[in-house]
């Protein structure tokens, strides 16, 4: 991942965080993934009156990926309202396993701090991930 992939990566998590439907949390999310290819697929939060069907961004942003034949993720940005990073749950970075690589780089940041990213990887997140066998 180049700076301007950094870049353009952080920027559309952040845009999606703006349409996430946070009614009861007010928690926003927008997540954002890289694909092979070089398309960047966003997704945001979306809460449930039912709470516990809320979809995480990230998963919501794979999705996208996934609808478009995208298979092969490179890279992940996380970008939320704060006040703390907001790192992948465990749930995400089990799908994120899926169809990225352990040296993925993760970049999470708070909306309009985006050059303080913190930078990591899946690998780093998600050390001895469950596989079943070898990915196609
Ligand atoms: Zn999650």
């Amino acid at each position: 991942m180049n700076s301007q992939q950094r870049t353009r990566l952080l920027d559309a998590a952040e845009r999606a965080l703006r349409n996430a439907h946070a009614p009861y949390s007010h928690y926003r999310v927008g997540a954002a993934v890289l694909a092979d290819g070089g398309n960047i697929f966003a997704g945001c939060n979306v809460e449930n009156a039912s709470y516990g069907l809320t979809m995480c961004a990230e998963r919501v942003a794979i999705g996208a990926a996934l609808a478009a034949g995208n298979k092969n993720i490179r890279a992940v940005a996380v970008v939320s309202d704060g006040p703390e990073a907001p790192w992948p749950c465990g749930a995400c970075r089990q799908v994120l396993v899926e169809f990225a690589k352990d040296d993925a780089p993760v970049l999470v940041a708070i909306r309009g701090h985006l050059r303080a990213a913190e930078l990591t990887t899946l690998g780093e997140l998600l050390p001895h991930a469950f596989r079943l066998g070898e990915r196609a």
